[in-house]
């Protein structure tokens, strides 16, 4: 039984255990279980904060983790990173209070900056040459300025809004991230076999995300110039209609671009567009 450690309660709990509903594994909510077993799959959960799923990760306790990258950097974790969820995205910037003349990152130099992440901020500023202090706080970073703790911060940011809400603006990025599967780096064969068909799983619901099944009626004609529009994995499928001028098309296109390729088609004269969803995409 291989167990994967997953955040009980916070930003990246939900969207694991829909990724592992997505999959086929279910299993119970972290309501007052620590552990949960999957009956459809050889794996169990175990709920943790964050914070200490990178080393039950690389001690061995759990075999694999679901866990933002942010962490795993901050804490140094040795752990294979096996695959890039695309959840849970954000980075890790540096603000500034609004009102400041910001002029690039020596703007630092001699400041004290307020984070919860100091090893990816100290390792920035030796990088940059930057001497500035750093003063280690483990929540509402953002808050730390308008106290008087620190003049600027370092802290995860998304929208950006928690930022604008305290007087700050963001002016230097200076780390990526998003949610990753973890493994342990002395993982046994029996057990890598499990996580080769999780990760084969995984990469067919991450495939799948965002895309539409699309089919319509095409005059013979328009085809050439409809499969520049939609070009398909490898090509779109063409099948024949009773009127022998017209075709029918399928093909797989980006939700981001489907109004536009929608808008394309029908200007060529494809006509009864059908939009569907697409479930699971096996490359
Ligand atoms: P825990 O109680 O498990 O320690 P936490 O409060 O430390 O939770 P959350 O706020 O739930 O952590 O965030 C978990 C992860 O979600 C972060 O480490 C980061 O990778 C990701 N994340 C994505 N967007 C944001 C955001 N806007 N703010 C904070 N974290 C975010
Ligand atoms: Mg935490």
């Amino acid at each position: 039984m291989l167990r994967i450690a997953i955040q009980s309660k916070g930003r990246l709990n939900e969207e694991s255990l829909l990724l592992l509903q997505n999959i086929g594994i279910e299993v119970d909510a972290p309501k007052r279980k620590l552990l949960s077993k999957s009956q459809t799959f050889p794996i169990e959960a175990l709920y943790l904060r964050d914070d200490d799923i990178p080393q039950v990760v690389a001690g061995g306790t759990a075999t694999l983790g679901i866990v933002g990258l942010n962490e795993i950097e901050e804490r140094k974790a040795d752990v294979d990173i096996l695959y890039r969820l695309g959840f849970g995205t954000c980075r890790l910037s540096l603000a500034v209070p609004k009102g400041e003349d910001y002029s690039g990152p020596s703007w630092f130099s001699g400041r004290r900056i307020a984070t919860s992440y100091p090893n990816i901020l100290r390792k920035y500023l030796e990088e940059k040459k930057i001497d500035a202090r750093v003063e280690v706080i483990t929540g509402s970073v953002e808050i730390a300025p308008a106290v008087g703790i620190a003049d600027t911060i370092f802290d995860i940011v998304s929208s950006g809004s928690t930022l604008v809400a305290n007087g700050l603006k963001e002016v230097e990025t200076v780390f990526e991230s998003e949610a990753v599967l973890i493994a342990n780096k002395s993982r046994g064969v029996q057990e890598q076999a499990v996580i080769d068909d999780l990760l084969f799983r995984i990469e067919s619901e991450t495939v799948s995300r965002g895309k539409k099944y699309l089919l319509m009626n095409l005059p013979k004609s328009a085809l050439e110039e409809a499969i520049k529009i939609i070009p398909a994995m490898r090509s779109p499928t063409v099948m024949p209609l009773a009127s022998p001028d017209w075709c029918s098309l399928h093909s797989v296109v980006d939700a981001a671009d489907l109004w536009i390729k929608v808008r394309q088609l029908k200007a060529i004269g494809a006509e009864g567009i059908l939009v569907m969803d697409v479930d699971k995409i096996i490359l």
